[in-house]
């Protein structure tokens, strides 16, 4: 498998981009990025400066060039190799806004954190949004993962969602049409989210903050939120927790070279300083194999695994795709 080469893509795209006003870098290391702090580089990374030059982009971009579209990372298995064509990240300048809409509904770019959304719904005295003062994502993030905590998910809050398709068209999607369920959506792969609506109800500023100061407490104490981590590994499965499959299996503080499932809460994996995506993918699945020897239960991965493997590297998924 050829290793991504940027600057080769970029001198191929060259004449078509000339127009765009955002910023493109190649062979940009993802490591920077996730939250692991491991992975290859994306061949070509754009941080579009606004929705018009997102459109005009994708809609210049030949079709063979693969696109994918990354948050702040908090969710991302990057591989070793890299990722082949484009990822796109929303730029905060442009996509970065979060302002009260109405009298109950905020609307918030999908690049702004989702701590922020939180923080303008304390100032608008909008309850609902407390859970998402302690995800550490962004807006495009929790609309794709139907991010949740703390007993509430982003389909019950969200409203109204714009989205750019692979060829640069624009789209406004209703909460059905995102077709939600436990930490998915349906909605297309190729959209890109770029702004939202919410809607939460009036509330006391002074129970809203009450609720948010929970949430931090509660992480600070179960979550190891200070290591490199990807949150949870696997999703829950149904009747019982991710964690204590884990755990059963005998699996919390497993290592695997600089990988490590951890201690404090065995359902997220931590790079302990020099863990590669492939120390992580294989630390993964090995759980996935134990627990199903101990369980019978198939564990699916939560955390989203983008790119190739490096040149001699590949972890076989025990269990098949999931
Ligand atoms: C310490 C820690 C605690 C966490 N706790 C929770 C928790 O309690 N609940 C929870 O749900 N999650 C939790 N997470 C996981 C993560 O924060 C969420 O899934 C978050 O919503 C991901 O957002 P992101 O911006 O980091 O997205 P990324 O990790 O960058 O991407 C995740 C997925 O979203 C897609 N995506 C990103 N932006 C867009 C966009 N603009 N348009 C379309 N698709 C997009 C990506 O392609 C990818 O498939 C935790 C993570 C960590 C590290």
């Amino acid at each position: 498998m050829p290793e991504v080469d940027g600057a080769k893509l970029l001198a191929r795209l060259g004449d078509r981009l000339t127009d765009v006003r955002g910023r493109l870098t190649p062979d940009a290391g993802m490591d920077k990025i996730t939250w692991f702090r491991t992975g290859g580089p994306a061949e070509l990374l754009f941080q579009p400066a606004d929705e018009a030059d997102l459109s005009a982009f994708l809609a210049a971009l030949p079709e063979d060039v693969p696109v994918m579209v990354v948050g702040i990372g908090s969710n991302l298995l990057v591989r070793d190799g890299g990722i082949p064509g484009v990822v796109i990240r929303l730029s905060a300048k442009g996509f970065g806004q979060v302002e009260r809409s109405g009298e109950t509904t905020i609307t918030a770019g999908a690049a702004a954190p989702d701590k922020r959304l939180a923080a303008v719904a304390l100032e608008a005295g909008l309850g609902g949004f407390h859970f998402y003062h302690g995800i550490p994502g962004a807006i495009g993030g929790a609309l794709r993962m139907n991010a949740g905590a703390n007993g509430v998910e982003t389909r019950e809050r969200v409203r109204e969602v714009r989205a750019v398709d692979r060829r640069g068209a624009a789209h406004v999607l209703s909460n059905e049409a995102m077709g939600y369920s436990y930490r998915h959506s349906e909605a297309p792969g190729d959209l890109i989210f770029t702004s939202a609506m919410f809607e939460g109800e009036a509330a006391e500023p002074a129970e809203i903050r009450a609720r948010m100061d929970e949430v931090q407490h509660h992480r600070e104490t179960v979550q190891p939120i200070r290591e490199k981590t990807g949150g949870s590994t696997f999703k829950n499965p149904p009747g019982t927790s991710a964690w204590k499959e884990v755990d059963r299996a005998g699996c919390r503080g497993l290592i695997v070279g600089g990988a490590q499932m951890s201690e404090m809460h065995c359902n997220f994996m931590i790079n302990t300083g020099t863990a590669t995506g492939h120390d992580l993918e294989l630390l993964g699945e090995t759980v996935r194999a134990r627990v199903l020897e101990t369980s019978g239960i198939r564990l699916e991965w939560e955390i989203k695994r983008l790119g190739r493997f490096a040149e001699g590297q590949g972890v076989e998924p025990f269990l098949g795709r999931g």
